[in-house]
């Protein structure tokens, strides 16, 4: 408590206690700084909160007035107290309930005639009983000894109190689902507060308990209710973060509230953030918000971040002409960039307009649509609705994946494909690379780049890796490879298998079960495997290798390949990426796979060159003297049979 002292000082029949009324003041003066200096001014519930703690303040200044005053001269001064007083102590019990509907995100119910009247109504006969009063006396009397005294229908007040009370707890209880505990508990606390502070003092008028009793609960709001260390992405940007997206978008499902939102996406984010460095990108960003909230000043909306490269505007209603000021959007941001950055980097944003519930209902959709909806339009179009999107099959297969992969996992719809891969030196196959396929009942073929990144952030690609373990090893045990002139099978394996402590002893167990020898298989990792290095990871491959296997880096050339690093692994084998195979009809290109392959030569690593599709970067690369070709050009991945027949037949075994 920050004022302690206790000061008595004579009413007019009984000593009354206000020391509670002072510890008020600089409570609620606390709350509003912290909440100003938080910056949590913007919104219709930070707005209706800060307008309670200003209206309380000033209520309780009347409260010590009208004690102040009893008996006094100031006959005028006291009669503003008091009516001051009953007018803002029911007036911020109905700003309480306005705020628990904006808080809940449930304010468009206000649409309601009913419910507007069913809130406004009881104050009305407050206001009115108050207007009145002068004539009849009834809620209050000033007697002629200028002191206030209560009448005979103050009780109605309480009543009217009570009722108000009664609704904002109930439908609390109705709205805690759309609430964390915490905050709900907060919210709550605001009214057992209120109503245990106006009982004591209905029964002891002498202690004047209803503000601080108010103030404290204002501050629990305050604290638990309203964080922006929980909605602010980064104190530098200073937008609400994806979190809180995520929680707004929950919210407005379980009250099925109708919203427009804009999704912008950033694709070239990074190439931005990477040129910009982080503090410029956050200016570029503070600004492109800045020009969002002049372009929609008429129209409530909210605005989030997701780093680094999305962002929502969550509009409370939905509007046609919503759609054509959002197309305004991509020239602004554009133009905006400018003013940060001289030197001609443009950014890239594409937008998509999405109607809830009109155009999709589920959150799992939404969120897919957000992070999906660039890659399906074309790339010069800038602005999209999501109806125009919704159906289409990477759509539908994105945001069906859990049911696909849990169907595919238990019908075993999953199948093995080997992609032969060429000995420059020896001029036959010499090995394969182990490929999933997925062939899904309802949408048909689905390539692995769409469902292996799925099931990895699902955390379904341990059964799926599984299989694929599975299958090699049954499939390496019905193969002679001696008669067919295979060495090994390259098999992938995902950062989650490598991060599994008894995946060591899976493959022990397979080579038993199976009776292959560790030099038939070679394991197929990428650098994402490295940078997420930690002690399970590096036991694991060290643990492999010990045992006879070999491993090589997949999709070298793409991400942040370092060479640093591929000389201090134990790797046998470098996969040279397809789009470094793609580069080499320009000039540069040429070089890069010229200086690279020489580089991985000398410091001993086996290469692998996948994706090749001509006969004329084979030819070159044979020149170069790589070892080993994968691509199109000497086979698509087959299935096992086709496999089999087609190294029999190119194999030259009879
Ligand atoms: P990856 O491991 O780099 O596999 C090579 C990909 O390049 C395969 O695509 C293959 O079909 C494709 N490819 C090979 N030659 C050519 C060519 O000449 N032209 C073109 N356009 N493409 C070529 P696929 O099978 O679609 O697999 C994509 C990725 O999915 C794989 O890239 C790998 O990261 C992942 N994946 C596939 N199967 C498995 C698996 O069993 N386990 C795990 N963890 N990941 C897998
Ligand atoms: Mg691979
Ligand atoms: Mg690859």
């Amino acid at each position: 408590m920050i004022h302690t002292v206790v000061i008595r000082v004579k009413g007019y029949k009984m000593e009354k206690i206000l020391y509670f009324d002072y510890c008020t003041i600089p409570v609620l003066i606390i709350v509003l700084f912290a909440t100003l200096m938080r910056k949590m001014t913007k919104g219709l519930a930070n707005r209706l909160f800060i307008t309670i703690i200003i209206l309380s303040c000033i209520n309780t200044v009347f409260d010590l007035g009208m004690e102040f005053l009893n008996g006094d001269d100031q006959n005028v001064l006291l009669s503003v107290c008091c009516y001051g007083y009953y007018t803002l102590r029911n007036g911020t019990v109905v700003l309480y309930a306005l705020f628990i509907f904006a808080i809940t995100r449930t304010w468009y119910r206000l649409k309601s005639a009913a419910l507007k009247v069913a809130i406004a109504a009881p104050y009305a006969v407050i206001l009115v009983l108050l207007f009145t009063n002068p004539f009849t006396n009834k809620i209050f009397v000033i007697s002629d000894a200028n002191v206030c005294e209560r009448g005979d229908w103050l009780i109605v007040f309480y009543g009217i109190t009570a009722v108000y009370a009664v609704g904002e707890l109930l439908y609390l209880i109705y709205c805690k689902r759309f609430l964390n505990f915490d905050k709900w508990v907060a919210l709550m606390s605001l009214l057992v507060l209120s109503f245990i502070a106006v009982m004591v003092q209905l029964f002891y008028p002498h202690v004047l308990l209803e503000m601080f009793a108010n103030s404290i609960a204002l501050l629990l709001v305050a604290l638990l209710v309203l964080r922006p260390e929980e909605m602010l992405s980064s104190s530098t940007v200073g937008l609400l973060s994806w979190k809180a997206y995520k929680m707004e978008l929950k919210k407005i499902i379980a009250t099925k509230q109708p919203v427009q939102i804009a999704v912008v996406r950033f694709v070239n984010a990074y190439e931005i953030l990477t040129y910009l460095g982080e503090d410029r990108y956050y200016s570029y960003m503070r600004s492109v918000a800045e020009q969002v909230n002049q372009l929609y000043k008429k129209v409530y909306f909210e605005l989030y971040f997701e780093h680094p490269d999305n962002m929502y505007i969550v509009f409370d209603s939905c509007d046609d002409k919503l759609e054509d000021e959002t197309q305004k959007l991509y020239p602004l941001m554009k133009d905006r960039m400018k003013e940060i950055d001289s030197s001609g980097i443009i950014p890239e944003p594409r937008i998509c307009m999405l109607r809830y519930p009109k155009d999709l209902e589920r959150y799992e959709d939404i969120v897919i649509l957000g992070h999906k909806f660039h890659g399906l339009i074309p790339y010069e179009q800038t602005f999209c609705r999501a109806s125009d999107i919704i159906g289409t099959k990477d759509f539908e297969i994105g945001s069906n994946m859990d049911s696909i992969l849990n169907r595919a996992l238990t019908r075993q719809s999953f199948e093995m494909y080997y992609q032969p891969i060429y000995s420059l030196k020896e001029k036959k196959f010499v090995s394969a690379e182990a490929l999933i396929r997925l062939n899904d009942l309802e949408h048909g073929f689905i390539s692995p780049a769409v469902f292996i990144p799925a099931a990895e952030s699902k955390g379904l690609i341990l059964p799926i890796g599984d299989f694929v373990l599975e299958s090699v090893y049954r499939f390496i045990s019905e193969l002679d490879f001696e008669k067919l002139g295979l060495k090994y099978i390259e098999v992938n394996l995902s950062v989650a298998q490598c991060l599994q402590k008894d995946l060591p002893q899976k493959i022990e167990e397979l080579e038993e079960k199976y009776h292959v020898t560790p030099d038939k298989i070679n394991f197929e990792i990428t650098e994402t495997t490295y940078e997420n290095i930690g002690d399970v990871i590096h036991e694991n491959l060290q643990a492999i290798t010990a045992r006879g296997y070999t491993f090589s880096l997949d999709d070298y050339g793409t991400g942040y390949s370092n060479i640093q690093r591929v000389s201090r692994l134990p790797l046998k084998i470098i996969k040279i990426d397809k789009t470094m195979v793609d580069d080499m009809d320009t000039p540069d290109g040429m070089t890069i796979m010229r200086n690279t392959v020489r580089m991985m030569k000398e410091i001993k690593k086996e290469l692998v060159v996948e994706g090749v599709e001509q006969a004329e970067p084979l030819e070159k690369l044979a020149a170069m003297n790589c070892d080993y070709i994968q691509g199109f050009y000497f086979s698509r991945p087959l299935p096992q049979k086709e496999f089999v027949r087609f190294i029999m037949e190119h194999n030259g075994v009879m």
